[in-house]
């Protein structure tokens, strides 16, 4: 369910609140990358603090390794990483064209090869929905075809008409496990607190329901159609037509520049209900981010925060600052000023330039967490000025500030 609270007068931005099986999220959300089961670098108890609202996994990775024999028998994702607020996971989609060696496509789904061991494995729509079924995530992603972001428009056109054909397999096969009677496919959620406890039919609370595994599961339809307007309008107005619960931009930040990836968010964003939530696949710099908000997108995901922190960068208001820079060897200062963040609360730059250079894990976790704080952060700001009315003056203000640095990568 979601509650649209406040819109912004001088833009398309919203304050918005999602209510998942595991709890509430208030949007915009970042919500950070945990690819194998494990936002890199962190504990859970880390996430917490840092107060993640929702997290992501990969059904394509977790498939794979180790399994869904394995998690369905050690009770769900939640309970086999040891997270009790919401997740969402990706239908691995993406992952079979961009990671897989690809055996076959077909309307059916993708014959392809594991790139850990070489098997020869299979998923479509309905297996994407089973597998997501069984890691009992909070919002599951519809399965999709993802061509790269330069292909020929008729092979995206192709790909379009699957990805829509494949959303109401999709939504078939969840409308159908959620026995959700006659064809109205949206989930009634119960709202529960998080950690509720279930209780059985006699009453009892069925043992190691800590974190309980409940079976309201949304369902978001992807939408696809490079940078082709047309294409992405008759996308997202097929997938609109589902009344699904939410809805993602999907195939973009692929490769493609940045106007692409802003053209794509314009011309799909009017397009999709107002009424559900607007998720941007895999995006992106904290700019992006900015714009993306400006432009009606409320959730979003990006392994840049983990990925540059293991590089020895981190993000600060004014753009990214590489931590092994020479003129830091004795810097006292922490890697921001005013950052409530652990490792800026506790250590100097220099201690941290230190841990990094002589290749210490602490080091790296120490930039995870600030940087995990800048992105949990940026939204949650954003959030206080969408409540206060002060999106536009906030926004311009952190564009202003916010100074790209393109040398880290
Ligand atoms: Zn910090």
């Amino acid at each position: 369910m979601f509650t649209l609270l406040a819109t912004d007068p001088d833009s398309q931005a919203r304050l918005g609140r999602l209510t998942v099986a595991h709890g509430v999220i208030e949007t915009p959300v970042f919500m950070p990358v945990g690819t194998q089961a494990t936002v890199k670098c962190v504990s859970p108890r880390e996430l917490r603090e840092l107060d993640a609202q929702i997290i992501l996994a990969n059904s394509y990775h977790l498939f794979i390794r180790p399994g869904l024999e394995v998690i369905g028998k050690l009770g769900g994702l939640h309970r086999f990483e040891s997270w009790e607020r919401p997740i969402l996971t990706d239908s691995g989609g993406f992952q079979v064209f961009s990671l897989a060696k690809l055996r076959k496509v077909t309307d059916h789904g993708v014959h392809f090869q594991s790139h850990i061991d070489g098997a020869k494995l299979f998923i479509g729509p309905r297996e994407a929905v089973h597998i997501q079924r069984v890691l009992g995530s909070d919002i599951m992603m519809a399965f999709d075809e993802c061509p790269p972001w330069d292909a020929a428009k008729e092979d995206i056109n192709m790909a379009v008409q699957r990805t829509v054909r494949w959303a109401k397999i999709c939504a078939e096969e969840w409308a159908a496990a959620a026995e959700i009677p006659n064809s109205k496919l949206q989930i009634p959620i119960k709202l529960q607190a998080p950690n509720a406890k279930l209780q059985n039919a006699d009453g009892d609370a069925p043992a190691n329901n800590q974190y309980s595994i409940i079976n309201n599961q949304l369902l978001f339809g992807i939408v696809q159609g490079g940078s082709h307007a047309d294409l992405r309008r008759e996308c997202a107005e097929q997938l609109a037509a589902l009344d699904l619960p939410g809805y993602a931009i999907g195939g973009v930040s692929v490769g493609e520049p940045e106007e692409e990836m802003l053209r794509a968010v314009d011309v799909t964003v009017p397009a999709l209900p107002v009424s559900k939530p607007r998720y941007a696949m895999g995006l992106g710099q904290p700019r992006q981010i900015v714009e993306m908000v400006r432009r009606g997108v409320d959730m979003f995901d990006c392994v840049l925060p983990t990925r540059v922190a293991r590089n020895g960068t981190a993000y600060t208001r004014r753009g990214t600052l590489n931590l092994k820079r020479a003129d830091l060897k004795a810097d006292a200062g922490p890697i921001e000023d005013n950052c409530g963040c652990y490792a800026c609360q506790n250590f100097s730059r220099a201690y941290i330039r230190h841990l990094l250079k002589a290749g210490e894990i602490l080091g790296l976790r120490l930039v995870t967490l600030h940087n995990l704080h800048f992105y949990l952060d940026l939204p949650r700001q954003i959030r206080t000025a969408l409540a206060a009315g002060d999106f536009g003056r906030w926004s311009r203000e952190f564009l202003e500030q916010y100074k790209p640095r393109e040398d880290y990568e």
